[in-house]
């Protein structure tokens, strides 16, 4: 028997990231009022900030990612509409339907191709015609990057193809953008670049970027100004949010840059694992801060080996039978991915003894 190991490398998720130290002491310091009176200047300045990076006329603080897709959703479509998504899609997989349960929002999913876009000939078939038997086509939904399709970034050229066939058959394009930071970084281009064709787009200050808690939806203020009363409809509605609003303004200024070393070390995490015998991993398709591996062989199944994982002090999150993710944040350094990768090497010579 073995002690306990004395460390723990998390890495089921980034949105396990704690505050900076210069998140605590903003924190502290904000200047706050009540924001659902619009009087938080703390709020408005991140909002403001969030609306230059993101590169719309206007941006609004929400509690969680998944309020800001749902509030974005329902900006667009009325009950009975459609909207056209992966069916890999965060919005269609983990966020419990709510389009369809708070807005009667119809989806249309289609296949994700393996690089996390929709083939763009795929959704021009998918568009309604104008016939009484059907319901209006009225949103395509991308994800960027893709958190099922492996982190994976779609290239600016994509994105404005997409919102071009969008905005030609009088579709709105929105970006659930919960990591738009770090498709920017991976591709060295502006958020607002990446973005200029979206009309909405929600991204979380709550993962890669360290802030504890919160989203921003931005668009034209139109979107913004209906995107606020809904937010107070679903109850997202915060008084003196400045407190947490503070540490989305130092997210936004201080941890966007530094997630280029969160990519540096998933892509050495996935170098590491391909090497391995009894691991399957495309290394090259690493592109951000998300690392899916399958396991070859049929024992140990992934939440077996994940729980063996535990007791060496590495967590991992088991998202099949088969398939294992891997999430880089803050918190894991290029020595941790090191320790890692040898707590792997051994799990796998012990299930296969
Ligand atoms: C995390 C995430 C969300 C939801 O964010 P929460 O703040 O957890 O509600 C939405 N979309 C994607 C792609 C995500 O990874």
């Amino acid at each position: 028997m073995t002690n306990p190991p004395d460390f723990t490398i998390d890495l089921r998720s980034d949105t396990l990231t704690q505050p900076t130290e210069a998140m605590r002491e903003a924190m502290a310091r904000a200047e706050v009022g009540d924001d659902v009176y619009g009087e938080d200047p703390t709020v408005n300045a991140l909002e403001t900030l969030a609306a230059e990076r993101l590169g719309k006329a206007a941006a609004l603080f929400v509690p969680s990612g998944t309020l800001g897709n749902l509030i974005s959703v329902l900006v667009h479509c009325g009950r009975g509409d459609e909207m056209i998504l992966g069916a890999d899609a965060h919005i269609f997989y983990y966020e419990q339907g709510g389009a369809a349960a708070f807005g009667g929002v119809q989806p249309r999913t289609l296949p994700n191709e393996v690089d996390g876009t929709l083939d763009l000939a795929h959704v021009e078939a998918a568009i309604r015609e104008d016939n009484d038997h059907y319901p209006v086509t009225r949103l395509l939904a991308l994800e960027n990057t893709h958190n099922r399709c492996g982190g994976r970034v779609l290239g600016m050229d994509y994105m404005d193809a997409a919102a071009e066939l969008a905005h030609a058959r009088g579709l709105r394009l929105h970006v659930d953008g919960a990591r738009i930071w770090n498709a920017a970084v991976a591709l060295g281009v502006s958020p607002a670049r990446l973005l200029a064709g979206a009309d909405s787009v929600s991204a979380c200050l709550s993962k890669g970027l360290s802030a504890p808690v919160g989203s921003v939806v931005a668009g034209d203020a139109d979107f913004v100004r209906r995107a606020r009363r809904l937010r107070k409809a679903l109850g997202g509605g915060m008084r003196q949010a400045g407190v947490i609003a503070a540490a989305g303004i130092v997210a936004l200024e201080e941890m966007v840059e530094r997630l280029a070393d969160d990519h540096a070390n998933a892509r050495r995490l996935a170098e590491g694992l391909a090497a391995l015998d009894g691991v399957r991993i495309a290394s090259s398709t690493v592109q951000t801060n998300l690392v899916y591996f399958d396991l070859t062989r049929p024992s140990p199944d992934a939440a077996d080996f994940c729980a063996a994982l535990e007791r060496q002090g590495v967590r991992m999150g088991a998202t099949s039978a088969t398939s294992v993710r891997a999430v880089i944040h803050r918190h894991v350094s290029a020595a941790d991915v090191e320790r890692v990768l040898a707590i792997v090497a051994e799990a796998l010579r012990a299930a296969a003894a």
